[in-house]
């Protein structure tokens, strides 16, 4: 009866806690967002009362649940706020069960647990490992002392401390197996999203978010600026100075370009030296001053090869704005942008060129 007990206990909590699981996409971390941590809280306090309702019989009628532990988890794992709404819960739903001296006096110890854990999860910054340890230690110790205050009988007590403590370690280490191998799960799935996403030599975002953000540029909203930017006569570097000094020169341009992301500005890698950047809520004026910024730190930087040889590089770039577009868009963002960074290069490169619709259509018209 008691192991029965004992393993429907821990299937509810394991089926709760990869339900908690599924709330997020994100590990469950102190790194979530308010709401997360709200829901989890909820949900944890959700599983803490269907563990109550399937609390176990032992001895001398005497039950016993699993209830410290989605709180003891909720400390580990995510912060004070879950286990302070889980402890809550617990406290409360203590009370619609039964309302008596006893249920009163567990309701305020599982309140105060719940404050102890979640100050401990605020203070004790050590490893995972350490702090389930000692949350279980604090956990055991209030329950222990809860049924010293209950009941003075020394046998009943220690029979009822061992069975905890026994379900406890079990439930506990089930719980730990089953949410890092969840946890495990999402971070692969975290980091091969972004590799997906990011250009493996440079780690700018690549070709394929470049055009997946092109999709969703909503047009009729002005000041979406797009810049495309290409290395001047890049093929000379590796001609004169191999591949790899290509790589690296690449490298040391996409870090510069890097250091110019912010909010509302993207910059990608779409091709093998040809860099874009997309800037919302950028008028023309400031998006022509931050191009010229990036030309000329590119002009005044010295790039160093592999063995040490430095060189000078220059880039032209091509601008474009939704500002300009017509009704009938007769020319896309990027074929103003293509045109400009045309007409840089054939300019005599190093430069930066906007493209209004006026200049293009009269580019076209003339051939
Ligand atoms: P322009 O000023 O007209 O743009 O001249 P360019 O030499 O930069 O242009 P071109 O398109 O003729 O040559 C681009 C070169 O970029 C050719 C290619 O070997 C080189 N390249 C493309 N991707 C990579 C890369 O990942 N690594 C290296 N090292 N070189 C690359
Ligand atoms: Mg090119
Ligand atoms: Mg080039």
């Amino acid at each position: 009866m008691l192991f029965d007990g004992i393993i429907i206990n821990i299937s509810i909590m394991l089926t709760g806690f990869y339900f908690i699981s599924k709330l997020t996409t994100s590990p469950l971390d102190a790194e979530l967002s308010l709401s997360k941590k709200v829901q989890v809280g909820l949900c944890n306090g959700l599983l803490c009362f269907v563990l109550m309702k399937f609390a176990i019989p032992t001895i001398h009628y005497t039950f016993i649940d699993l209830r410290h532990i989605p709180l003891i988890i909720a400390a580990c794992y995510v912060g004070p706020i879950p286990t302070l709404i889980t402890a809550f819960i617990i406290s409360a739903s203590r009370l619609t069960i039964s309302f008596n001296d006893t249920a009163i006096l567990i309701s305020v110890l599982y309140g105060l647990l719940g404050m102890t854990l979640a100050l401990c999860s605020h203070y004790v910054q050590r490893s995972l490992f350490y702090r389930a340890i000692l949350f279980s230690m604090i956990s055991l110790i209030f329950i222990c002392l809860g049924s010293f205050i209950v009941t003075q009988d020394i046998a009943k007590i220690v029979k009822f401390c061992l069975i905890m403590t026994f379900s406890s370690v079990i439930g506990m280490q089930f719980s730990f197996m089953l949410l890092k191998d969840i946890r495990q799960q999402k971070m692969k799935v975290l980091t091969y999203q972004g590799q997906a996403q990011r250009d493996s030599l440079t780690s700018l975002l690549n070709r394929r978010m470049f055009d997946q953000v092109m999709q969703s540029i909503d047009l009729s909203k002005k000041h979406t600026v797009l810049m495309l930017m290409d290395v001047d006569h890049f093929k000379r570097v590796n001609d004169n100075y191999g591949h790899d000094a290509g790589d690296k020169v690449l490298k040391d341009i996409a870090h510069i370009l890097d250091s110019y992301t912010a909010y509302g500005r993207k910059i990608f890698r779409i091709g093998g030296e040809e860099f874009a950047s997309i800037l919302t809520d950028c008028p023309v004026p400031l998006a022509k001053k931050i191009a010229e910024e990036i030309r000329k730190k590119i002009e005044s930087n010295l790039f160093e090869l592999p063995d040490n040889q430095q060189i000078n590089i220059t880039i032209s770039i091509g601008i474009s704005s939704s500002e300009q577009q017509y009704d009938n868009e007769p020319l896309s963002l990027f074929q103003r942008a293509d045109l400009a960074l045309y007409q840089a290069k054939s300019n005599g490169r190093n430069q930066i060129s906007y493209m209004s619709d006026d200049i293009s259509l009269a580019l076209i018209a003339n051939g």
